[in-house]
């Protein structure tokens, strides 16, 4: 159950509210988000009348599921993430696109040149690189980041980029318009803590071994230590399948949407691993009712130093975006 205080609450009377309910012997969170929010996740023989007439509480809302502000029960009119001039979740496909990893200078301000030309809203690429072999690549640290600080100031694009390490959290958001958090850290509760505690958006792709459950209660750490901002991305999954680097769970889409008010993305480039498979699945994503995709994109996909054979050129991506625009106004059309 979700007990929401006044933004202007006093915080006196939310702690006579959290000892009330201790007192029954239920396990109350504090939440200090945009406004004071008290989570029961044990609502058995809670009356939320009784609960709505204490002083300072706005609203009540029982939650069926084990994640609460995540639940669309909370916001069911869907949220909305603003990233600079962006409204990510807003009806209109965003597209986030860039390079699997910052290479060099000249390598990202031409894809960040190129991907904005064809319709990119913002751009993403990994200045800190989760590689399967210690001898892979890396990325470029903190080299990358002043790198992308510099993409934007060029083209006007908003930058995404991960974060790998808890302590590096409040450093990247310096730079960073929005965090992602890769699918080999969904579950590193240690770095959602950290990211909750920093002011910008997370994208929180989904671990490639993870149930929908727990991609949405990694997203409620997030929300539970205080930042609401929180946008999914669902990346494909682990199955038998060897064709594909990965099976992109379309269900995960409608079930995310249904489930939770946050946006949903989808990342066809990790989806799927092979760039003649990325066009496809990324019409199919939005007419599954995505709110954006995210995709790789290198000037020279064969020279890439990561993720190449997933990676679209720039006429490629130019493609997509009105191949995908155009699904999405033949949604509106039926719907
Ligand atoms: C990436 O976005 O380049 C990446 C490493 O993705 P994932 O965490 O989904 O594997
Ligand atoms: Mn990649």
């Amino acid at each position: 159950m979700i007990v929401e205080c006044a933004a202007d609450a006093d915080p006196r009377s939310v702690q006579r509210l959290v000892d009330h309910l201790q007192s029954r012997g239920k396990p109350v969170h504090w939440v200090h988000g945009p406004q004071p929010v008290l989570i029961c996740p044990d609502e058995r023989d809670l009356d939320p009348r009784e609960l709505q007439a204490w002083p300072g509480v706005r609203r009540v809302i029982p939650v069926r599921h084990a994640f609460q502000l995540a639940a669309r029960d909370y916001r069911p009119e869907g949220t909305q993430i603003r990233v600079g001039e962006v409204r990510i979740g807003g009806g209109d496909p965003i597209f986030i696109a860039g390079p699997c990893a910052v290479e060099s200078r000249s390598q990202l301000l031409e894809t960040a040149h190129a991907v904005r030309e064809a319709g990119a809203h913002l751009l993403r690429a990994g200045a800190f690189k989760p590689r399967t072999s210690p001898y892979s690549f890396q990325g470029l640290g903190f080299e990358g980041l002043e790198l992308l600080a510099e993409a934007r100031a060029e083209t006007g694009l908003p930058v995404v980029t991960e974060v790998m390490a808890p302590e590096e959290a409040p450093l990247v958001a310096e730079v960073a318009d929005v965090l992602q958090v890769g699918a080999r850290n969904m579950q590193n509760f240690s770095l959602l803590k950290a990211v909750a505690r920093q002011p910008k958006p997370v994208l929180l792709k989904r671990g490639m071994s993870a149930t929908i459950e727990e991609w949405l209660l990694a997203a409620e750490y997030v929300m539970a230590y205080g930042n609401f901002n929180v946008i999914l991305c669902e990346r494909g999954i682990r199955t038998f399948e060897r064709m594909t680097r990965n099976t992109l769970d379309i269900n995960a889409v409608p079930v995310a949407k249904r489930l939770s008010h946050l946006p949903v993305l989808v990342d066809p480039s990790h989806g799927t691993g092979d760039a003649a498979y990325v066009i496809p699945v990324a019409r199919a994503a939005i007419a599954a009712g995505a709110d954006g995709l995210l995709v790789e994109v290198h000037i020279r996909p064969e020279e890439a130093w990561s993720d190449g054979s997933q990676s679209l050129t720039p006429e490629a991506f130019a493609r997509m975006v009105r191949e995908v625009r155009a699904v999405s106004r033949a949604l509106r059309m039926i719907q």
